[in-house]
């Protein structure tokens, strides 16, 4: 294998939401069934530092790696397909991009010199997309660029890949634009214009496409590849269409159908082969033939918005393909729910995941959705704000502590069974100062996390401020809550069990981060395998 780096930029074209993030996984892993180490990169153009000050309304869900980045879900995607994890390196905005040529003009580091869009801000954004490629981990590093090529955001990251391709040299480096080709039906006719006009504006900053990928509702014809080959200055071979397809876990091998991974491989000069995706290809096909079905209530307060539980939604199919079987998830707003319809809505469910979430609005919903799957003996999976709605639950109406809340609803309650962590008590600003990232948990042997996990250490990622006051712990697990995860360190309680429900699971962290493919996430494989149990009986 060539000792060279070699870099690919996917940009996109004509409109937002085509699934740059996707693409750019899909071919990674197609290069990476070939023997090639790669790795994904997100290049976001917004100004906040990182998005974990976005609201997923704005941004969809906030993902966080093992090194505590809060991250674009994009890298979800990547680890998802890859299962190699991802870092702070694989996230850049330009926010941070800003920050630090900013701190270099306060040190005096620029000699004098005035500071300026081009050549600091580009050069800032070039060494940020080899950091990557100098840890000497990846033989490819696939930068995605964020946003779409005309937005006065972008022109930066235009424009620094346009010299790092001539920095790189011709085999090093390659272009996949990704772009829509429109269907009008009232013309009964696919449109290849926007495509046209969106290549032409990449050439404006001097960036020539190498390779198109085209999103399209129909089958591109060969007479319209032809055409968009000649007026893109690109290869008939590198038009590269990408149907819409039923699931995201098809698109590698509609992009193996097309070529892709050749086409890339070619113009790199690295040889190419068949790749092998068997892992893969047998979780699709137990993903799409299921032997059964179960129902899983997801309550969130964010339940409208598709991206805002990405990675619960991932971790599901993951664990549903390992079962062998379908889980419908219905998703329910928190804030609707109370003690008159929760029998209505909550009753026919085979199992319940209350979200993670922060902030005040609809968490007496969680907690009532906590009581009625407790009393029903439903399978319950609580996720950080879940878990934390569990405990209030069990403190409220088993040890009958009537006003027991946590400190982020009620900073005066007289009972904070959740109470802020010591940590947090001195900290003022809002970005990047949760409890993140990766963190050890020891598990008690014959609980359910114990027998799930087979491990006696885990390590898992954290997003939070607050926590279980172990001030309640003797008389929690006297009632019959088990703190059944501590942290070995500090003894924070991770994981909370009822065992005297069938499956009651209450985790501090986000088990959802690290669920992939190649290994569904073994607390979510058990949920489901357990909602398909009661649903027998
Ligand atoms: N708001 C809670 C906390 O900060 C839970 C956070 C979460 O669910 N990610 O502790």
């Amino acid at each position: 294998m060539t000792s060279k780096i070699k870099y690919i930029f996917v940009t996109g074209g004509v409109t937002s939401s085509l699934g740059k993030g996707i693409i750019a996984a899909s071919l990674a892993k197609l290069l990476q069934g070939q023997g090639y180490r790669v790795t994904i990169q997100k290049l976001d153009p917004y100004i906040n530092v990182d998005p974990g000050t976005l609201n997923p309304y704005e941004h969809g869900e906030c993902y966080v790696t093992e090194d505590g980045a809060e991250t674009d879900l994009d890298l979800g995607h990547y680890e998802r397909f890859l299962n190699v994890p991802t870092s702070q390196a694989n996230n850049v905005t330009t926010g941070r991009i800003y920050q630090s040529v900013i701190q270099k003009e306060r040190r005096g580091e620029f000699l004098g010199k005035t500071v300026q869009v081009v050549p600091h801000i580009t050069d800032e954004i070039k060494r940020r997309v080899q950091l990557l490629g100098q840890s000497e981990d990846y033989d490819i590093v696939i930068t995605e660029i964020g946003g779409t090529v005309g937005d006065i955001e972008s022109l930066p990251y235009i424009e620094a890949v346009r010299q790092l391709r001539w920095d790189l040299g011709e085999d090093n480096g390659l272009v996949i634009h990704l772009t829509l080709v429109p269907y009008l039906s009232a013309a009964g006719e696919l449109k290849t214009k926007p495509t046209q006009h969106s290549v032409k504006t990449l050439m404006e900053s001097g960036v020539q496409a190498d390779i198109l990928v085209c999103r399209t509702e129909h089958d591109l014809p060969k007479d319209l590849r032809r055409k968009l080959a000649l007026f893109c200055n690109v290869k008939e071979e590198a038009v590269i269409q990408s149907i819409d397809a039923s699931t995201i876990y098809d698109v590698p091998n509609l992009m193996l159908d097309e070529g892709l991974d050749k086409v890339v491989l070619k113009k790199l000069g690295l040889k190419s082969t068949v790749p092998d995706i068997s892992i893969w290809n047998k979780f699709v096909h137990r993903h799409k033939n299921p032997k059964s079905e179960v129902t899983i209530g997801l309550i969130g307060k964010y339940v409208e918005l598709q991206d805002s539980y990405k990675s619960i939604l991932e971790a599901f199919i993951h664990a549903g393909a390992e079962n062998e079987v379908k889980v419908k998830i219905e998703s329910i707003h928190s804030e609707y729910l109370n003690d008159e319809n929760i029998k209505l809505k909550l009753g026919h469910l085979d199992g319940v995941l209350v979200a993670p979430g922060f902030g005040e609005r609809g968490i007496e919903g969680k907690i009532t959705a906590v009581k009625f799957v407790r009393e029903n003996n439903i399978p319950f999976l609580g996720i950080c704000l879940g878990m934390q709605m569990a405990v209030i639950e069990f403190a409220r109406n088993v040890i009958g502590i009537a006003n027991a809340n946590s400190k982020e609803m009620d900073a005066d309650t007289p009972n904070p069974v959740i109470d802020l962590m010591e940590e947090q008590k001195t900290i003022t600003e809002k970005g990047g100062t949760m409890r993140l990232g990766a963190w050890s948990c020891e598990l008690t042997q014959d609980s359910i996390a114990g027998k799930v996990y087979k491990e006696d250490v885990i390590k898992e990622r954290h997003r939070h401020r607050y926590e279980f006051n172990s001030n309640y712990k003797p008389q929690m697990e006297a009632a019959g809550m088990l703190a059944t995860g501590l942290n070995p360190d500090t003894g924070l309680v991770e994981i909370v069990e009822i065992p005297s429900h069938p499956w009651f699971v209450g985790v501090q962290y986000h088990p959802e981060y690290k669920s992939t493919v190649a290994n569904p996430h073994p607390l979510f494989v058990a949920f489901v395998k357990a909602a398909l149990s009661n649903r027998k009986k």
